[in-house]
């Protein structure tokens, strides 16, 4: 190992949590690193946003609304074997966020944050893998190495493989403090050993993306832009419109990894599909399973993970990048007052408020999202009008993401009403 470089703060992780961390510390005068192993613009799942994205969005400058994405205005559920089907507008919601979103294409979005947090002043190094973090008294000593070209693990398609990393090209990095923003086997969790799966919920996802949709279909789903979710035997479908005729769609199961005929079977099976993709062009499946977890080891001396690299729960409510934006935020709110105090960096308990306030957004969605798998939320709520409005507008905010109001009366209701039946994890204790 040769030359050892020194910063305030070193970010591990490229994606929403670390770009909007790393520019809120640098837009702040911090001296910031931030260290992405690949090389952007790069695949990523988690297509959309919701409402709560777009403030802390707006704060960093990035400006969706120039063309590359196509605008959401609420979310719709659909049974097709039932025919029954409800649509929530964001502009149901109770008053405070913006009455819409986005769905994004995830390789233009990230890079737009990217871009941002260079913008805002952080050091930006992509192709730059974390091996290895040590942490001491005074900082944290990052060994980190380029990247070799070809596809990554994160990378869920089949066959995806790539060489190893040359260790004699290490070299250090150190920084009074490390946030981990790297997702899912964050750095902090020990190559997952800290991680605690959560059951009950989807266990794995399949997707891919259809091209050149006809004018017909396009219009009707940018009409509104809404994520459409259809339920199926056994899980859920997503349909989520992207930029240029594109159409996400993401089949969920709560038992195992669908063979490829099994799951094209699953999509030819839904009437709505078949004629939104009539005569479209389709890409490879991707796939990705057990992505329910919670980071034991989320936050310590020196150190806070944020983001997936803190806990992920499931697809079903789009909840991912707001909480990993919402979570970048406060932490960097919590760090700026403290950064050169030595006695307050060293503090496992630091970042205790974030933890708390994190835990109400994911207890609020892992709520819902246990009820969608395991309760009657789907009958009794998302495929049926709610009979009280303000109960209505609460729903609706909690799907705008829109979780730390004490105002919201049907989020009140839900968590105190399902306490106990939650399985346990870092949240479940949540006011
Ligand atoms: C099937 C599925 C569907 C989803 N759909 C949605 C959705 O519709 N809406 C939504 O909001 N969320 C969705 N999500 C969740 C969403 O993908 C994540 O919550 C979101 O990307 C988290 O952002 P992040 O910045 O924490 O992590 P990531 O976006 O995963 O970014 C982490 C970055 O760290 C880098 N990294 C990892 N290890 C290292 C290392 N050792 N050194 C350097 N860099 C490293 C990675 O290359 C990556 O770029 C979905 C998730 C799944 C599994």
């Amino acid at each position: 190992m040769n030359a050892v470089q020194q910063y305030d703060v070193a970010v591990v992780g490229g994606g929403p949590a670390g770009a909007c961390m790393a520019a809120c510390l640098a837009r702040a005068g911090v001296r910031v690193v931030l260290l992405e192993r690949e090389r952007f613009p790069r695949f990523h799942i988690g297509e959309s946003l919701l409402p709560s994205c777009l403030p802390p969005l707006q704060r960093m400058g990035v400006e969706l609304g120039r063309g590359n994405h196509v605008l959401k205005r609420g979310a719709a559920f659909f049974d097709e074997r039932t025919g029954e089907h409800n649509y929530f507008g964001f502009d149901e919601a109770l008053p405070g966020l913006p009455e819409f979103a986005y769905q994004v294409d995830r390789a233009v979005f990230d890079c737009e944050l990217l871009d941002a947090a260079r913008r805002a002043g952080a050091t930006v190094r992509e192709g730059t893998t974390v091996l290895q973090h040590d942490i001491d008294d005074s900082g944290v000593t990052l060994a980190i190495a380029p990247t070799p070209a070809g596809p990554g693990p994160d990378e869920c398609l089949r066959g995806a493989s790539r060489p190893a990393l040359a260790r004699e090209g290490t070299t250090a990095v150190r920084a009074r403090y490390l946030v981990d923003a790297s997702g899912r086997r964050g750095v902090s969790s020990r190559g997952g050993r800290e991680l605690r799966s959560i059951t009950g919920l989807g266990r794995v996802a399949s997707f891919l993306h259809y091209g050149g949709l006809a004018e017909s279909a396009w219009a009707e789903l940018i009409e509104r832009g809404e994520v459409r979710v259809l339920r199926i035997d056994d899980g859920w479908i997503w349909l989520i419109p992207l930029h240029d005729r594109r159409l996400s769609v993401g089949v969920v199961s709560r038992r195992q990894r669908l063979p490829d005929d099994e799951l094209h079977a699953t999509l030819a099976a839904s009437p709505m599909l078949a004629r939104l993709t009539a005569g479209a062009s389709v890409t490879g499946v991707r796939h990705v399973g057990d992505y329910s977890y919670a980071n034991l080891a989320a936050r310590g001396a020196r150190y806070v993970a944020i983001g997936d690299a803190a806990g992920f729960l499931d697809p079903v409510f789009s909840s991912g990048v707001a909480i990993a934006l919402m979570s970048a935020e406060r932490a960097a709110q919590t760090l700026l007052p403290v950064l050169h105090d030595a006695q307050a960096l060293a503090d496992p308990e630091l970042m205790a408020p974030l933890s708390e306030a994190t835990a109400v957004a994911y207890r609020s969605f892992h709520t819902i999202a246990h009820r969608f798998y395991n309760g009657r939320l789907i009958d009794n709520l998302l495929l049926a009008s709610a009979p009280d409005q303000r109960m209505r507008a609460g729903l609706v905010s909690l799907l705008a993401g829109d979780v730390w109001r004490d105002d919201n009366r049907f989020q009140t209701a839900v968590l105190s009403a399902t306490r106990h039946e939650l399985p346990p994890t870092p949240w479940s204790s949540a006011p």
